[in-house]
């Protein structure tokens, strides 16, 4: 008897103690469907990705399109990031763009969080932080570094084989819940699917001449610190990888491969008019290879592992050590600023002008957050 009642105590107690633990993990594991707070720069209106696809509209794909139109003739532009939610430089390069872009010329459309179902957890079993911190003047920001697949809270479960629809191309069924296998999209399966079929529509309306998306790769990874091109932006690219490579800014260039279907290099540019380009930064918070996995080493890519790779001659970017997310963004936001720059010497009537972007220079010296107003800002109304 007095063991039975011994055994109760104790499985009341495991019972309290499941349930709390549940609670604060479910808390902590909600509260990152939060959106990440972001001001827009004077000039950009905020849209939703459903205005060019409205099924999405109240589905938590929905995600925003910051529009800033200068009202002089000229080309359009747009910048993507968060296809994939633990590549953090691309999503930082576009709210670098959203944050500070004054655009003189032609019109840019900034998307951050491409996916944001992805942005709202975290891959299982890699051990990611949810969030990481960027110091800014008069205090910190907050991101969240999500995940690589759409939140299978919304999409599940994935097949056991994923075919892209118009290719019949079978791949690993995880890739279903994958934004950058799914162009040009499907528009009424998944939420991915939707999602990528949406983007098509909207660089179709808007008419987009050149459009980034903006991704890192794990830096044992053989297309890393590079631009992917479709065939006609190939020149474009060719001209801006040059540029950067004499900038001290070493970058590949890599066509986009014909056979390869669902990928926005390849898609975008088949399905629509507009010049697509995938770049890729080097990042170990995402590599294999790579040991703790927290925020410091989302923020410095430092990683003794990555070291001793490095002296073995099995990467693909150059490193001493580190690899920090202000490096990463920095290459993003100065390839775009190139891309931008020519983009009227290639195509007539093209030309767009962006103004207030920091230099490489500035971001590697001062950091990305040193240009990101605080939270605490009376003009941050976090919207
Ligand atoms: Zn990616």
């Amino acid at each position: 008897m007095k063991t039975f009642k011994g055994n109760a105590a104790t499985a009341v107690a495991l019972l309290v103690a499941v349930c709390v633990l549940s609670f604060l993990s479910a808390q902590s594991f909600l509260a990152m469907r939060e959106p990440d707070p972001v001001k827009p720069s004077e000039g950009f209106v905020k849209r939703m990705l459903s205005d060019w696809f409205e099924p999405l509209e109240g589905t938590p794909a929905d995600t925003p399109v910051y529009v800033q139109d200068s009202g002089v003739p000229g080309g359009t532009v747009m910048i993507m990031g968060g296809t994939h939610p633990n590549e953090p430089a691309g999503t930082m390069t576009a709210i670098i763009y959203l944050e500070r872009a004054r655009v003189t010329k032609g019109k840019l459309l900034v998307i951050p969080f491409a996916n944001m179902t992805a942005m709202g957890h975290n891959s299982p079993q890699e051990a990611s932080p949810q969030y990481f911190h960027l110091d800014v003047p008069g205090g910190t920001r907050w991101f969240r570094y999500g995940s690589r697949a759409s939140n299978p809270v919304y999409q599940w479960p994935d097949p056991d084989i994923y075919i892209h629809a118009q290719s019949g191309q079978q791949l690993a069924g995880s890739s279903k819940s994958n934004l950058n296998r799914a162009y040009p999209g499907v528009k009424d399966d998944a939420l991915t699917q939707q999602v990528a079929y949406a983007v098509i529509q909207l660089l179709r309306e808007e008419k987009v001449d050149l459009a980034f998306d903006l991704h890192e790769a794990s830096p044992e990874y053989p297309v890393v610190n590079a631009i992917v091109a479709h065939d006609r932006a190939m020149e474009l690219a060719a001209m801006v990888s040059m540029e950067l490579e004499m900038g001290g800014v070493p970058m590949r260039l890599e066509p986009s491969p014909v056979n390869f279907r669902g990928l926005s290099h390849r898609e975008w540019g088949d399905n629509t008019d507009t010049m697509a380009i995938l770049m890729e930064s080097g990042n170990p918070s995402q590599g294999r290879l790579r040991g703790r996995t927290d925020e410091a080493l989302v923020l410095t890519g430092e990683d003794k592992a990555y070291l001793k790779a490095a002296e073995l001659g099995r990467l693909f970017i150059p490193y001493e050590g580190d690899q920090p997310l202000d490096l990463r963004t920095a290459r993003h936001v100065e390839a775009i600023k190139l891309f931008v720059e020519m983009l009227g010497d290639v195509k007539e009537g093209g030309a767009v002008e962006v103004e207030n972007i920091p230099s490489y220079e500035e971001m590697i010296e001062s950091g990305i957050g040193a240009f990101l107003l605080p939270l605490s800002d009376d003009r941050f109304d976090g919207k």
